[in-house]
């Protein structure tokens, strides 16, 4: 008897995760079929994915900006059905035909549509760390209500899961922490008395990843790592003062786990998203992913650096507030995340100059009064209500 392929919507397909994602699934077209795909603004690469994928459903989250997709598809003589808005990306998240979902949208826009995916019981492969940074616990809460299956895909992440005992109960008492990786980004040993004249080019010139715009200021920044270490303690349930982050330039060790009897485990392979997006794919078996194989005999050697070192810490001023957030009044990393994601945009727009991403990020976990909240409305209001207050910085700071 043949097994049915796996159904799965992929958020965010046009994107550098998204795009990478349907790589891995067109390598696997018995195992794997496309239910749904969402984009918001590169139309064209949606059109061309319905042709290629034939998904039952595709999402256009920005309408304005997928006009004629409908047409454009039943001309091509596609039976994809076209959603528009974003409350159509938690219908195609939880859809009873749906078996997994990749959340590779970027941002707090993603979070809805994540929580619905999670509260219908699905295995949720999360790119989207924006999503769990902002939802905290409440998101952790809907994977447990749920059901659900949550995977990292995060390369940190991903790696960390590899490496830990398939048995979650053990994890409190067998690990001593978790190391992130970074690799230090396009300015690792940038002085950092320049990185007020760093161009968005610059930033999003990455030397080892290409990614989207968003997350390449985040390596630049650091920021993405302060990202990291809130998803990781909500991934893993680990207290904030057993994760660690060391600067690995090779980007080739992705993360390690160090347990109780200081032994070390780690996660290798080539800088490639394929081979997490693949592993969350299938696990808990394996797959080709398309990643190549590491070269021993070519790689020149593995180095590690610490953030200990005053020129560091000038350097990535934002790697602090992950643990700053994490130690006040819940919430609290929502408002990073709101305030990093008006702050890089301002940048990405030239409005305001690198450095200071760090200054609206800072001021406004600093300013802005977080308040009670229960329900995913409150966590929306309370990500609106910070970047309200992010943007306010930001016109202040504006060119
Ligand atoms: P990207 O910018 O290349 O793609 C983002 C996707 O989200 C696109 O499909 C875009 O259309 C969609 N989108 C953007 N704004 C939206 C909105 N307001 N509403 C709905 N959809 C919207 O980003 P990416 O590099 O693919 O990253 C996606 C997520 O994965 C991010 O959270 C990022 O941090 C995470 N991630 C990316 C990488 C990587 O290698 N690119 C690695 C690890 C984690
Ligand atoms: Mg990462």
């Amino acid at each position: 008897m043949t097994e049915q392929p796996q159904r799965i919507t992929v958020l965010g397909s046009t994107g550098s995760i998204g795009v990478n994602t349907l790589d891995v699934l067109a390598r696997h077209p018995h195992r794997f079929a496309v239910f749904a795909l969402s984009g918001h603004s590169r139309i064209d690469v949606l059109f061309s994915q319905c042709l290629t994928h034939q998904p039952q459903f595709v999402v256009a989250t920005d309408p304005r900006a997928a006009t004629n997709l409908e047409s454009r598809l039943a001309a091509a003589g596609s039976r994809t059905r076209v959603l528009l808005g974003h409350d159509a990306l938690d219908e195609v998240a939880a859809h009873p035909d749906v078996d997994m979902v990749m959340a590779a949208i970027v941002g707090a826009a993603g979070l809805s549509s994540c929580i619905a995916a999670a509260r219908a019981g699905k295995r949720l492969l999360l790119a989207n760390k924006e999503a769990l940074v902002v939802g905290g616990s409440f998101f952790m809460d809907a994977v447990r209500t749920g059901n659900a299956t949550l995977l990292p895909i995060d390369s940190e992440h991903s790696a960390i899961f590899q490496s830990l005992p398939p048995d979650r109960t053990l994890w409190p008492s067998v690990v001593d922490k978790i190391i992130l990786t970074a690799s230090g980004g396009p300015f690792r040993t940038r002085d950092p008395a320049t990185l007020s004249a760093v161009t968005p080019e610059q930033a999003c010139a990455h030397p080892n990843w290409s990614m989207g715009r968003k997350i390449s200021v985040d390596s630049a920044t650091m920021m993405n790592k302060a990202l990291e270490v809130i998803e990781a303690k909500f991934l893993f349930g680990l207290d904030p003062s057993r994760i660690d982050v060391i600067i690995h330039p090779q980007s080739v060790v992705h993360s390690m786990v160090q347990f109780v009897d200081h032994s070390v485990l780690a996660q290798l392979g080539v800088p490639d998203m394929r081979g997490p997006i693949a592993y969350g794919l299938s696990w808990p078996q394996r797959i080709e992913s398309g990643t190549e194989a590491l070269d021993f005999s070519a790689m020149a050697g593995l180095s590690f650096e610490t953030f200990d070192s005053p020129e560091h810490q000038a350097r990535f001023p934002g790697l602090r507030l992950a643990w700053d957030a994490l130690g006040g009044a819940p919430g609290s990393t929502a408002v990073l995340n709101a305030a990093n994601e008006i702050a890089v945009a301002a940048f990405l727009d030239t409005r305001i100059r690198f450095d200071q991403i760090h200054t609206v990020n800072a001021a406004t976990l600093e300013g802005f009064f977080v308040g009670h909240f229960a329900s995913l409305q409150d966590i929306l209001a309370l990500d609106e209500a910070a970047r309200a207050y992010a943007q306010q910085l930001v016109e202040g700071l504006a060119r």
